[in-house]
């Protein structure tokens, strides 16, 4: 859905700006939820601060949490891992990020497609990153794997 090549000039302040832009993502399944993906080996606190290695055509991330060194795949992607180089900003080179997933929840139950979209902590630019086709799974169960 070529969805890397949207919205590269916009800029967010945080990562509530990310969601927003995820729902107004056009040329795409509509975005319904968007889900922040910090990381939850930290206790109540969610450090949001990741690196991210990401092969856009095939629709495969993993996320590192820069305060811990967590590696966490999206969905299946160490399934079909390609061995992408580590992403980074194209407005200014930094490679920390900010992530959300925007997902097409067509019928409020099963997810038919996920979009991951990244905030650089630098210059607050908002891109997208890869997407993914999912088979109708249940929300509960594509949660968990984001
Ligand atoms: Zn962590
Ligand atoms: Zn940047």
């Amino acid at each position: 859905m070529a969805l890397q090549h949207l919205g590269s000039d916009v800029t967010g302040e945080d990562v509530e700006d990310l969601r927003s832009w995820l729902s107004r993502l056009e040329g795409c399944p509509p975005v319904s939820e968007q889900v922040v993906l910090g990381c939850g080996r930290h206790g109540d606190e969610r450090p949001t601060w990741m690196y991210v290695e990401t092969d856009a055509a095939a629709g495969v991330a993993r996320r590192r949490c820069l305060a811990c060194a967590d590696v966490v795949p999206l969905l299946d992607s160490n399934d079909r891992w390609t061995h992408p180089p580590m992403w980074a900003c194209r407005g200014c080179g930094q490679s920390i990020v900010e992530l959300a997933a925007g997902l097409s929840v067509p019928d409020g139950e099963h997810v038919e497609w996920v979009a991951l979209g990244a905030r650089c902590v630098e210059c607050g630019r908002l891109s997208g990153l890869t997407d993914v086709v999912v088979d109708r799974l249940p929300l509960s169960q594509v949660l968990p794997g984001l």
